[in-house]
Order: C-alpha cells, then structure tokens, then sequence
C-alpha cells in the first residue's frame, strides 16, 4: 500500500486512483494521470531545479513498482512566465533571448534539448507526452474565454485578470485564506482588484512598451518588441474584437493537464515554491471552468536545494548546473545518490563536501555491486524486499530504502537479482556497473549505451553483433573485456 503526503489535505494518505465508472456499478482503472510541472526554459536547469525533476522520477518509480500504469505528462514553459511569479516584470524567454541576443524560438529550443539531456544523465524516466505552451495556444485561449463566459474574469489595461474572489475556496492548497496579506506588505497591485488576482491573458503591446532595459532604436532588433504573440478574441472594453498577447503562465499546465489527462486526474508534482502561487492558481481556474470537479486528487511538492540559507534560484548568479558538477568529476548519478540520501520534504543545502561524499559513496556501491554478482539466490531476500518496498511506500522514504540496501550488502544477504529489483526504484544503474565504473572515471554515456547493447547481444547469444559491438566501442578508444564479474571497460 502506496501512502503519500498530499499537499491539500496536509496529511499522508493512502494512494487510491481515480477510477472511471466504466458500467453501472463497475469500476474501471485507468491509467494513473501524473502531471509535473516542467522547466521554463531561458536558462539551464540548476541542480534545485533538478531536485525536483528526481523526486517526482522515484514517485513515478514507486507507482509502477507498485503495479500501476501510468500516463505522464510534462509541460515545457516557453512563454508567459514572467520575472515575478506576481504577474509583474519582462516574460522570462523575452529576457533570455536579450541576453543570448538570439529570436525566443532558439533560445526555448536549446534549453529545451539541455533539459532533458539532464533527465537522460539523472536517469528520469522520460514522461509519455512532452508538451509546450506555444504549442497549445489555442487551447489556453478557449479555457480563458470559457472563464471569461462564466463571469470569473475581468480586463484591465495590462490583460485579463481572474477574479479570486469568485472561488470561495480560493487558496485551499496553501491554506491563503488564514493568511492575511501583512500590513505594508509589497504587493503590484497595477490595476488589479485584489491581491491574489492573477493573469490569464495580457496584451503584448501594453506588455512590450513597459520594460525601459528594453533597448531602444536598434533598427530590426528583435528586442524592440516582443517576439512572441498571438490574436486572441478578447479585449473587448477598448470596442475592439481582439487584441495580440500572451498567455498568462498558470493557464498553459491547466489547459495542457486537462488536455492529455482529463478533467479529474490522480497527481500533481512540483518544487514547494510552486504551492502558494502557480499551483493554487491551477486549482482555482481549473476548478472554475469545470464547475468545482475536484480537479487533481493528489498534490506533491519537492523541498529546496538551498544555495547557503537561500534556495538556489535561476535568477541568482550563484547555481550550478550538472555540468558544472561534471567538470569537478562528479557524476550525474553521484548527485541522483546524494539526493536519495535526504527525504524529498526535507531541505538540503548545497555543497561540494556533501558531493565528493556522495561520490565516493556511489563508487563504494559500486564495488560492492560488484561482490554481489558472486551471492547466490539469498534465502533472505524476500524479506529484505518487504522492509525495502514498505519504506518507499512510506512516502518515499528513500533514506530509508538506502539503508536497508546497505545493511543487507554488508549481511552478505541479498543476491544480485534482488539488487537490480530494487535499482528500478533508485534508478543508480546497477545494471552497468563494470570495474572501471566502479573507480573515479566516468564512462560517457554513448559507450554505457554500447555496453548496454553488448550485454543484450550476449545474453541473447548473438556473438556476430557482440563483435562488432566491441569493434564500435573500440574504434571511440575504450577496450572492453569480458569477466566474471561482467564488461570490463578500460580507455586505451
Ligand atoms: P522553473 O524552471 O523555474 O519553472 O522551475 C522548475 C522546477 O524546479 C519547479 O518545479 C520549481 O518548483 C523547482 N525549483 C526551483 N528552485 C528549486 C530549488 N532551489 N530546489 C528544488 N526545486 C526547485
Ligand atoms: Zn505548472
């Protein structure tokens, strides 16, 4: 039995799906729909960010560990997610492609790729369906003009705003309604009605005219107006029959969810920063348009990586991408492993200490993965298996699952089979484990993909391709040997 802290209902619960009434009084289950929150792509992700992205993969594990199926969708956010999470400042992308002085397309694109070669280095299982936010405009303006039509909405100078006060629940994710504003506090308010009334729809032109860092007469810079817009048909208070802008950024994860994953579905992930604002918001216009269905069951947040006492943030100077982690000889899954090691709903704070520990940390595994390829079938393993599965389904307590795996390695009481079950969970790739691995030198991915491939080719006894497997590998400059003890890797 699966249980989970759900962030609405302050409380661990026990996972139960949303099932679909598929006959009178029968019930079918279908896929669990698991939504998470993806990047906004002006910048790399920093290894706060991808935090997050690993929690939500050892939760999307732990389903299927438990028998589920699963449809998960990830959102890429191109547009509309300004400077200030308020509603306030220059469009995030507009920003970017100022910066890099390259059309807001590349520059999406490229940080797009970077993303989720990260994914694919952290080994996050990759979502069913990737989607981006300009490619589901129209999508955003119907569920905007749906919202407009139900009387939720008003329209100021700057865009369409929804009314929080029309939703008598508003805030219930983040407990806003015993949260009075503090007196003094500094709230943008521009014409909004009230202070947690937030975006939908903005105008671009309004938009674009605001921003004085904007540089101003470069002749055909694409700087001089924003790039990215579309026709929509509201704006009606000027008498006009539409106006360009941009969708605000909460609309884009209700729109694209509700697209791919139905009016009602089981989870929703994000980092905790997400809980006050961009998912309360979520809940408040989604639930509007489909007249309050309970619109997601379960909500789960990530804690922060905190850089000092601060969480690390994209606007600071002070992140740090897993490349940067790569360069000091730190593997992706080193920081996987480092990770692993704190419950995602507590904090962690950065440092290289706490890395090159986690480093040596994985090798040690390594190694002793290794020894365990030797154990035979352990008459233990069924019931270390048991405390493993109870600890994930205690709310992922992945600390936990950690520790028994140690304790059972040094036991000598677990067998290699027992091993790679687990591994599904912690996604360490015990799998490719070769004696080079297990020393300081990183593989590259491409070889692992080969070796891989070579080791399917063994299995299957299809020695012709194992050959020539090995001349490939050969040919990029590393000599594979076959051992005991599995691939033996060296670089020649
Ligand atoms: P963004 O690319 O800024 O939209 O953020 C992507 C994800 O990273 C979101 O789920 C954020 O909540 C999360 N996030 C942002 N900063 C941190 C951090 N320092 N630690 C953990 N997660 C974070
Ligand atoms: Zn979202």
């Amino acid at each position: 039995m699966l249980k989970i802290y759900n962030t609405l209902n302050k409380q661990i619960e026990e996972f139960k799906p949303v099932y679909t009434r598929a006959t009178p009084g029968k019930l079918l289950q279908k896929k669990i729909g698991l939504y998470t929150c993806g990047p906004t792509v002006y910048n790399y992700a920093h290894i706060g960010n991808l935090r997050t992205y690993v929690f939500e993969d050892i939760l999307k594990r732990a389903l299927k560990y438990n028998g589920y199926k699963i449809n998960h969708v990830m959102n890429i956010t191109d547009v509309g997610h300004l400077t200030s999470d308020a509603d306030e400042g220059e469009d995030k992308l507009e920003k970017g492609a100022k910066r890099e002085n390259k059309t807001v397309w590349e520059i999406a694109e490229f940080y797009t790729k970077k993303f989720q070669e990260n994914l694919l280095d952290l080994n996050i299982l990759e979502p069913d369906v990737w989607c981006k936010a300009t490619d589901h405009i129209k999508e955003q303006i119907k569920l905007v003009q749906t919202l407009i039509n139900k009387g939720y909405t008003y329209e100021t100078n700057d865009g369409i705003y929804f009314d929080t006060t029309k939703v008598a629940d508003y805030g219930k994710l983040a407990n806003l309604q015993n949260q009075e504003l503090k007196a003094g506090a500094r709230i943008e308010m521009g014409e909004k009605k009230n202070p947690h009334d937030f975006a939908l729809w903005k105008w671009s032109e309004r938009h674009s005219e605001r921003h004085p860092e904007r540089p101003e007469g470069v002749e055909g810079s694409p700087t001089k107006k924003r790039q990215m817009e579309w026709h929509a048909p509201f704006g009606t208070a000027q008498g006009k029959s539409g106006r360009m802008g941009f969708p605000g950024w909460h609309i884009e994860c209700s729109a694209m969810s509700i697209k791919y994953l139905g009016e009602q579905f089981d989870l929703h992930c994000g980092g905790i920063d997400h809980v006050s604002i961009h998912h309360t918001n979520e809940i408040a216009q989604s639930e509007a348009v489909t007249d309050k269905k309970p619109w997601v069951k379960y909500w789960l947040h990530g804690e922060f990586l905190n850089m000092g006492s601060d969480k690390m943030s994209k606007a600071g100077d002070n992140f740090v991408t897993l490349d940067t982690l790569k360069e000091k000889g730190i593997s992706p899954l080193a920081y996987r492993y480092l990770l692993l090691q704190t419950h995602y709903r507590k904090q962690l704070t950065f440092s290289w200490e706490a890395l090159e520990a986690a480093q040596a940390g994985l090798d040690h595994l390594y190694e002793e993965v290794l020894k365990v390829h030797k154990v035979p079938k352990s008459i233990k393993s069924e019931a270390i298996s048991e405390k493993f599965q109870e600890a994930i389904n205690n709310d992922l307590d992945t600390p936990k699952a950690l520790a028994i795996v140690w304790e059972a390695i040094k036991n000598k009481e677990i067998d290699y089979k027992t091993l790679l079950k687990f591994d599904k969970i912690l996604g360490l790739n015990f799998s490719n484990v070769t004696i080079q691995q297990s020393s300081n030198e990183i593989i590259p991915d491409e070889i692992n993909k080969l070796l891989d491939l070579r080791q399917q080719a063994r299995a299957e006894k299809n020695w012709a391709e194992s050959d020539r497997l090995r001349e490939e590998i050969t040919k990029l400059g590393y000599e594979v040997e076959d051992t005991n003890e599995g691939q033996k890797i060296t670089k020649i």
